[in-house]
């Protein structure tokens, strides 16, 4: 690459704002990220961040003002459609004790606005309200064009522009569209005084309920746990019309009042304290977000010329693992370490990017596709066999010390930064 060396990054989600500071942490690159939105996002929801992610916040130098904001707890509990508790551990332990890291819940707008602090403190421009149109890749460098007609130009050209990616649909790979899983979200937010503080202090963590129709989940997600993250996902079938692809907020009182008739139909039998605390929450809803899931086919390009993808517009899962962040992470990370190094020419860097993260990002894909099966509709039989077997196999993995073992949680302690280059 040239001296003085300019990358525009496009979408100033996680993968964008991370790539911009690593860029600048780590290489003498110069970025510019661009937004479609025109301000910082406000989105609702939350966001569950694993080991492998939030040690890479730490080295972002943003994990102290994230934890801040967050909410850490440590256990996974789960819980029958009656109500019971059928089990419950520390679902990350095993992993923290080697990194360092344990578990984050953090509304998403909130991690936003950690990363951007952190990006505007480092003099790195964010450009909102720019929505990136056409791309213009030649030798002698990468033009870009936006919806209010402005321009821009660069060395190199990081697409992170999330799942409908116009970087990857408009100039890498236009044959590659989003699929739907077959599975649907439905979350929101709620302070927590709607359940009980006898509730709120049995509550440790994850707390989730597996029922005919799907998982029902809960997590605080702030430091003074004064808010409630719920999201119950299910099998939805594809919508015949409307615009499907992305979520949106249901602020109707009708329309609201649907999903909870749905969802406390589905909690009919949960009984106890649990149940009432369940029923509690749905009920003092008064806003949800639906989100119909989408994921990217695996093996497509992620490269060509002098642009590249990462995050969600390369490689879109399923959100079943909980590391949608954390792939994204490790991507601009990876991305930056070969950028460090100015005698490879871009596209071996981008060869070198492939062939490592491919490898990594199938692995991560499969187990969150595996994952959701576990909230497909199932008959009460299955059900109540699946409790049966959770049981056992907690007490077992439990008795015989697998959690020790780190049994399903080596993925947490990957470290991109030990990928050999
Ligand atoms: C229901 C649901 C639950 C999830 N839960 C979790 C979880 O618990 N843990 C986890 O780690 N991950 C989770 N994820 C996944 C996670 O949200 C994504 O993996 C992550 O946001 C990807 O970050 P990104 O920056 O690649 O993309 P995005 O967050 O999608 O950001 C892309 C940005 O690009 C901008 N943009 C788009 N097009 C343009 C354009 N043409 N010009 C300029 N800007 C543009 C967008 O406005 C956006 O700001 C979940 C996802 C869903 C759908």
């Amino acid at each position: 690459m040239l001296s003085n060396p300019q990358a525009i990054i496009i979408g100033a989600g996680p993968a964008g704002l991370a790539a911009a500071l690593r860029l600048h942490q780590q290489t003498d690159i110069k970025c510019t990220v661009y937004e479609l939105r025109p301000e910082p996002t406000t989105l609702g929801g939350a966001v569950g961040i694993l080991p492998n992610g939030l040690r890479l916040l730490h080295r972002l130098g943003v994990y102290d003002a994230a934890v801040a904001r967050g909410y850490s707890g440590r256990n996974l509990t789960l819980h029958s459609v009656q109500g019971h508790v059928i089990g419950s551990m520390d679902h990350v332990g095993w992993a923290r004790e080697r990194t360092g890291f344990g578990y984050l819940r953090i509304k998403r707008a909130a991690l936003q606005d950690v990363l951007l602090q952190a990006t505007t403190k480092a003099g790195i421009p964010v450009r909102f309200g720019k929505r990136l149109t056409t791309i213009d890749d030649s030798v002698d460098g990468v033009k870009v064009t936006f919806s209010d007609g402005s321009v821009d130009s660069a060395d190199l050209l990081i697409g992170c522009d999330g799942i409908h990616s116009n970087v990857r649909r408009s100039y890498i790979d236009p044959t590659q569209t989003s699929e739907y899983s077959g599975l649907s979200g439905i979350m929101s937010i709620v302070p927590a005084e709607v359940v009980s503080a006898e509730v709120m202090d049995q509550i440790s963590g994850l707390e989730a309920t597996f029922t005919e129709e799907g998982m029902l989940a809960m997590n605080p997600c702030t430091a003074s746990k004064d808010e409630l993250f719920w999201f119950f996902t299910k099998e939805v079938p594809l919508p015949e019309s409307g615009d499907s692809r992305d979520g949106w907020e249901v602020h109707g009182k009708e329309e609201v009042e649907g999903f909870k008739t749905m969802i406390l139909g589905v909690l009919k039998n949960t009984e106890g304290e649990w149940g009432n605390a369940l029923k509690k929450v749905i009920s003092n809803t008064s806003v949800v977000k639906f989100y119909p899931i989408y994921r990217l086919p695996l093996g497509k390009a992620w490269s060509k010329g002098r642009c590249v993808l990462a995050g969600d517009a390369a490689h879109a899962m399923s959100p079943h693992a909980g590391q949608g962040v954390s792939m994204a992470l490790e991507d601009v990370f990876l991305l930056s370490r070969l950028l460090e190094d100015r005698t490879r020419p871009l596209g071996e860097v981008f060869e070198k990017y492939d062939a490592i993260r491919r490898p990594r990002v199938n692995e991560i894909f499969k187990m969150a596709a595996d994952n959701g099966e576990m909230r497909k509709r199932i008959t009460p039989w299955r059900l109540w066999f699946r409790e049966i077997t959770i049981t056992l196999g907690m007490n077992m993995s439990w008795a015989l010390g697998l959690d020790k073992k780190g049994m399903r949680q080596g993925h947490l302690t990957y470290d991109i930064d030990e990928a050999e280059l």
